[in-house]
């Protein structure tokens, strides 16, 4: 990983010094040893402070909505697509951009981390496979493959679909046994053991938004939660309101969420609302063998309609 950070830093310095790019976004060391932070670079000398590790959780598609600057990008598979998905949704101009790709191995999940550290992760390294954390249980070494977070063990993209420079050599793309096995263990449950699920899923979420702020999907200038005339939800943490917000938010996800996972792990409960937007992954795969973000220039299911089509609603 260390060579990729050195990789990323030497385009993006030149890039700036080039004057290619206005700006390099990209991951600098957080606050929190176990959470990277996005960064928006403008000068050449700052390029030092990029780097790039299982850390780098967050998806970088996000910061660039609305933009009209040029900007350089680091992308790891997952927010090449939705970058793709941004070009389509006219939320970004393609030759704005220079992205710089990262084949990616997948990110440590932060629950396990601390989980592993007994408390709050006080320390984190890396040294080839191997994630080091220190924490109130001491200092624990693990496998990478054994903390990854759960969207990059079913990750169907993990060499960005779309770069114009690329800092490592791609990887092998995995081949889930049944990528969907979640959704389907969901799916096969009565009623009673489903309305209990999600109840339990959804207890701790304070609507704080972190989710929904830290999504490249979520760029409306008033959100829905937010609206009030008319009031489509109410604005405390009211069960049914947390609900409405979750799966309301879920539905302007479907077709166009890539399982970046950056939603959960903005949360701090910790709570894993991928499960509403996993569903609707499954149910474009499986009614119109739609993966999002693969292909340039297409648009989302939802988002097209044909003037012959059998349904009379339509016409
Ligand atoms: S889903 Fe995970 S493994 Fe796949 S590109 Fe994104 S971060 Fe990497
Ligand atoms: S980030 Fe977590 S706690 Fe905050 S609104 Fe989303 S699910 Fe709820
Ligand atoms: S809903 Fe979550 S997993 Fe889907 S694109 Fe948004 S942040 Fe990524």
């Amino acid at each position: 990983m260390a060579d990729v950070a050195l990789k990323i830093r030497e385009i993006a310095r030149e890039l700036l010094d080039s004057e290619k790019v206005d700006v390099v976004i990209g991951f600098k060391k957080g606050t929190l040893p176990v959470m990277s932070e996005p960064t928006i670079i403008r000068k050449a000398s700052d390029t030092k402070d990029l780097i790039w590790d299982a850390t780098c959780r967050l998806n970088l598609c996000n910061y660039l909505t609305g933009r009209k600057d040029r900007i350089g990008i680091i992308a790891k598979g997952c927010d090449a697509r939705n970058i793709v998905g941004h070009i389509v949704e006219n939320k970004i101009k393609r030759d704005q951009l220079v992205i710089i790709g990262v084949p990616c191995t997948g990110m440590a999940d932060k629950k396990v981390l601390s989980d592993l550290a007994g408390g709050e992760v006080t320390a984190y390294s890396e040294a080839g496979d191997q994630i080091t954390v220190s924490g109130p249980a001491g200092e624990k070494t693990v496998s990478k493959a054994d903390v990854l977070q759960s969207n990059c063990c079913t990750c169907i993209k993990r060499n960005p679909v779309i770069f114009d420079e690329m800092a490592g050599e791609p990887v092998e793309e995995l081949s889930p046994d049944n990528r969907f096995a979640d959704v389907e263990a969901i799916a096969s449950m009565d009623a009673a053991a489903k309305w209990g699920y999600f109840e339990e899923l959804l207890s701790g979420c304070t609507r704080c938004y972190a989710c929904k702020n830290a999504c490249p999907l979520c760029y409306c200038p008033t959100c829905f939660v937010d609206e009030s005339r008319p009031q489509w939800v109410g604005k405390g943490t009211d069960p049914i309101d947390i609900r409405t917000y979750h799966f309301l938010r879920a539905y302007h996800c479907a077709g166009r969420c890539t399982d970046c996972g950056a939603c959960e792990a903005a949360c701090p409960m910790d709570i894993k609302m991928r499960a509403f937007t996993r569903k609707s992954i499954k149910d474009c795969v499986d009614n119109y063998g739609w993966e999002t973000g693969m292909k340039e220039g297409v648009r989302p299911p939802l988002d097209t309609f044909k003037t012959d089509d059998p349904e009379a609603f339509i016409r």
